[in-house]
């Protein structure tokens, strides 16, 4: 077992449950990467994803302290572990926190997923819409160029990017190759982004009605 499950059987020890994970499904499980749960804010916008298991841990961990829990929305229909009494233990789809988070102005963290969903898919050079097998990253100033501060693979620096465009700009500057960016990159806040969820992932039916509009367009579960 690796660390998560751990955790998760010593929270439920506490609670004074044993509980056993039935081997197979949780293979099954582990090999499924998009069996996550989605967090929802106190008004019901989606937040973020986290492990299954993380939501069965908050779950329990916080069932009797209602401002710092959450409530579970919805489960998956056909997905439980089994404890050593035989009883069936749903696995939380979507939970929503009780007390609301304001997240206007705490910005996103910077990774390629959320570069990708910034970029909405698109090669900031030539406009076209991309899978995200078919995009890629580019320095907008090159990396050997890069004077500071800090490091060049930043919000400000990165755009999405398709193979031939990043081709042709190669390790040289705009100027040099001649080409333009379509928008300046900039750090984007909270709002309208679901952290952790990435244009690879599939959106599960149980999240669909919580997922914003340009979400679904983007994400395809393609890799
Ligand atoms: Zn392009």
């Amino acid at each position: 077992m690796k660390n998560n499950d751990f955790y998760f059987c010593g929270i439920l020890q506490k609670h004074n449950q044993s509980i056993t994970f039935e081997t197979k499904k949780l293979r099954r499980m582990k090999r499924d990467k998009s069996l996550r749960c989605l967090v929802l804010n106190a008004d019901y916008t989606a937040m973020s994803t986290i492990t299954w298991q993380m939501a069965l841990s908050v779950v329990y961990k916080y069932q009797n302290e209602p401002l710092l829990g959450v409530s579970v929305v919805d489960y998956y229909k056909n997905e439980f572990i089994l404890a050593t009494n035989g009883h069936r233990y749903p696995i939380p789809a979507v939970i929503v926190k009780n007390e609301y988070l304001r997240m206007d102005n705490r910005k996103v963290p910077f990774s390629r997923k959320h570069v990708f969903v910034r970029d909405k898919m698109t090669c900031m050079y030539c406009g076209n819409v991309f899978s995200s097998k078919k995009l890629t990253f580019d320095h907008v100033v090159p990396r050997a160029l890069w004077k500071g501060p800090g490091t060049p693979t930043n919000w400000q620096n990165i755009v999405s990017c398709c193979f031939p465009c990043n081709q042709r700009k190669g390790g040289k500057t705009l100027k040099q190759v001649n080409m333009r960016l379509l928008k300046r990159p900039t750090a984007p806040n909270c709002g309208g982004y679901v952290l952790g969820l990435g244009p690879w992932n599939r959106i599960p039916q149980e999240w669909e009605q919580y997922i914003p509009n340009h979400y679904k367009d983007i994400c395809n579960g393609d890799s």
